[in-house]
C-alpha cells in the first residue's frame, strides 16, 4: 500500500511512523497509510515557510488572486470526487461532503477577491504637514491546526485568508482525516504557489501540534478543536516571547429556543437539522432544545415522528441522511453520555442505540432526551455526537435565561413568529452567532464566524474579519 506523505518545502516527504486511515462507514475499507511527521519535520516545514515568507509577503495582489482562484476553481471542479472522499473518510453523507467541498472552493474564491481588495488609510497627522499611513502586513509564518469534523472547509477558511494576506503556512490536519488534507494539498501544489509557502505536516497532536505551537518561528496559530487543547495552545503561546498571536475556535453547547408561537413544522425541521445533521458532530450543533410549555408535548411528538424518517447508514449510500460517528472512541463517548443522561433522570424518547448495518461501522441512532434540566451534565458538557435534550421552560424569559446559562457561547437559535421575542433574543443571547428561524449550524462565509465565553478566543474567522488575525497593522508617520 502506498504511504501518503507530508508536503514540506514543495516536496512530498515520508516518515518512519505511519497511521492507518479507515472508513467509519465500513471499517474494512482502508483509505490508506499516512505518514506521521516528527518534530524534526515540523521544524523543516517551519524553516521552509520562514524562507518562503519574504518573497510571498511582497507578492502582488494579482499573483495571490490568481493562485487562490486556481485553487478554488480546482476544488469546485473536483467537488464531486472530493466530496465522496471526504464522506468516505469522515462519515458525513455525500450531500454534506460535496456541500463542504463546494464551500471550500468558494472560500478560496472569496479570499482570491480579498487579495485584490487590500486597502489602507492615508490621513493628515495631528502635527502640521505630517501624514499618517495605516497599512496591513502579513503576520508571518502561521500554524494552522484543524479538527476532524470539517476536513476541507475549516482548513480552507484558515489557509485561504492566510495566503491572501501574504503569510506562509504550516498546516496540521486532525489525525483522523489526513486523506482530505492530502487531496487539498495536491490541488494547492498544482496551483503554482511558490515552494515552501504552504506545508502539510500530518500526525498526532501531541507531537506535530506541540511542535507547531512551541516553535520559535511560528508567529501565529489558528486553532479549531476542543476546549482542553485550545487552552493548551494559548498557554504555549503565552509561555514564549514574543507571545504568539492565537485564535481559538472551541466547543459549543448551543441552545435552540422554541416558543409557543413557533411554526411547529419549521421548528421541528430546524431542531432535527441542528441536532443531528453531520451526525451531531458540529461545533454549532444545537444539543439543548429549550421549549416553552404549551408547545412542548406537540413539539416532542412531532420531533420523534420526524426522527423516525431519518436514515442512518453508510455515508455514501444515497438513501442515508445520518452517517456513522467518526471513530470507536467518539462512539464510546456518545454512548457513555447516553447512559449518563439516563442515570441523571432524563427520559430517552428515541434512539441512542448502537445499530448494525451491512458494513461494519460506528452506527449510533440519533438520540433524543426529554425531561432534561439545564444542570445535568448532558446539558452542560459538549457531547459532540447525535445526542440532544429537550429542556421544558415556562416562557420566553426562562428560555432566554436557560439558553444563556452555559459556559459556551458559539451559536444560538430561536424559533418564533414574534418579532418582539426574536429581536430581544438577537440582542440578549450571549452567543457569537444568533439564528432566528434557522438552524444553529449552517453559516455564510462572507461574514464573521466565532463565539464568546469558552467557545472562542481572539479575533473572528471568515469574511473580511479574518484580516484581523492574518495581518499586523502598521502605522507610519512622515514629516514633510
Ligand atoms: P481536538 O482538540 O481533539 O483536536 C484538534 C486539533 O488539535 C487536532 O488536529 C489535534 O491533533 C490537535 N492537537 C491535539 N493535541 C494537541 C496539542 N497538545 N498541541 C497542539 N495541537 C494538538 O478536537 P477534535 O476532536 O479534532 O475536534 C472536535 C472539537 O472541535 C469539538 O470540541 C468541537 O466543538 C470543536 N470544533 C469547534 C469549531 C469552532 O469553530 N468553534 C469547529 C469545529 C470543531
Ligand atoms: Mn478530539
Amino acid at each position: 500500500m502506498t504511504v501518503h506523505r507530508n508536503f514540506i518545502a514543495g516536496e512530498w516527504v515520508g516518515s518512519n511512523e505511519t497511521g492507518t486511515n479507515i472508513n467509519p462507514s465500513d471499517t474494512s475499507d482502508v483509505i490508506g497509510q499516512f505518514a506521521r511527521a516528527n518534530a524534526q519535520q515540523v521544524d523543516d516545514a517551519v524553516s521552509a515557510a520562514r524562507h518562503a515568507l519574504p518573497s510571498w509577503a511582497r507578492s502582488g495582489p494579482v499573483e495571490r488572486h490568481d493562485i487562490l482562484r486556481r485553487i478554488g476553481g480546482a476544488i469546485l471542479e473536483q467537488a464531486d470526487q472530493l466530496g465522496r472522499e471526504l464522506s468516505r473518510e469522515q462519515g458525513k453523507t455525500f450531500a454534506e461532503g460535496k456541500g463542504e467541498a463546494i464551500r471550500a472552493g468558494q472560500l478560496f474564491e472569496f479570499y482570491a477577491g480579498e487579495a485584490l481588495r487590500q486597502e489602507g488609510l492615508k490621513i493628515p497627522s495631528l502635527r502640521d504637514g505630517a501624514e499618517v499611513e495605516v497599512t496591513r502586513e502579513p503576520v508571518g509564518v502561521v500554524g494552522i491546526i484543524a479538527p476532524w469534523n470539517y476536513p476541507l472547509a475549516i482548513p480552507a477558511w484558515k489557509i485561504a485568508p492566510a495566503l491572501a494576506w501574504g503569510n506562509t503556512v504550516v498546516f496540521k490536519p486532525a489525525d483522523l482525516v489526513p486523506h482530505s488534507a492530502v487531496l487539498l494539498t495536491r490541488i494547492i501544489e498544482a496551483s503554482g504557489l511558490p515552494r515552501g509557502v504552504f506545508n502539510l505536516v500530518m500526525g498526532r497532536g501531541s507531537v506535530v501540534g506541540e511542535a507547531i505551537i512551541t516553535h520559535k518561528y511560528v508567529n501565529a496559530v489558528s486553532f479549531t478543536g476542543s476546549q482542553d487543547i485550545g487552552q493548551r495552545v494559548a498557554q504555549a503561546a503565552a509561555a514564549q516571547m514574543p507571545i504568539k498571536k492565537v485564535q481559538l475556535e472551541l466547543g459549543g453547547k448551543n441552545p435552540l429556543v422554541i416558543l409557543d408561537d413557533a411554526d411547529l413544522e419549521t421548528a421541528v425541521s430546524i431542531a432535527v437539522n441542528g441536532a443531528y445533521f453531520g451526525t451531531g458532530q458540529r461545533c454549532t450543533a444545537s444539543s439543548r432544545i429549550v421549549v416553552t410549555e404549551n408547545i412542548h408535548d406537540s413539539f416532542v411528538a412531532a420531533m420523534s415522528e420526524s426522527m423516525s424518517n431519518l436514515r442512518l447508514g453508510h455515508a455514501l449510500d444515497s438513501e442515508t441522511t445520518i452517517g456513522p460517528v467518526i471513530d470507536a472512541k467518539q462512539l464510546q463517548q456518545d454512548i457513555d453520555y447516553i447512559d449518563l443522561g439516563q442515570q441523571e433522570g432524563a427520559n430517552l424518547v428515541t434512539g441512542g442505540q448502537r445499530l448494525n448495518r451491512e458494513t461494519e461501522g460506528f452506527y449510533l441512532s440519533p438520540a433524543l432526551f426529554t425531561e432534561c434540566t439545564n444542570q445535568m451534565r448532558i446539558s452542560r458538557e459538549e457531547i459532540f455526537g447525535p445526542v440532544a435534550g429537550v429542556i421544558r421552560v415556562r416562557d420566553y424569559e426562562e428560555a432566554l435565561a436557560v439558553a444563556n446559562d452555559t459556559e459556551f457561547g458559539l451559536s444560538s437559535g430561536i424559533c418564533t413568529t414574534s418579532l418582539k421575542h426574536a429581536s430581544h433574543f438577537k440582542r440578549a443571547s450571549e452567543a457569537g452567532m444568533v439564528m432566528v428561524n434557522l438552524p444553529t449550524a449552517g453559516v455564510d462565509y462572507h461574514v464573521p464566524f466565532g463565539g464568546r465565553k469558552s467557545s472562542s478566543y481572539g479575533s473572528r474567522e471568515q469574511g473580511r474579519a479574518a484580516m484581523d488575525f492574518y495581518t499586523a497593522t502598521k502605522t507610519s508617520y512622515i514629516a514633510p
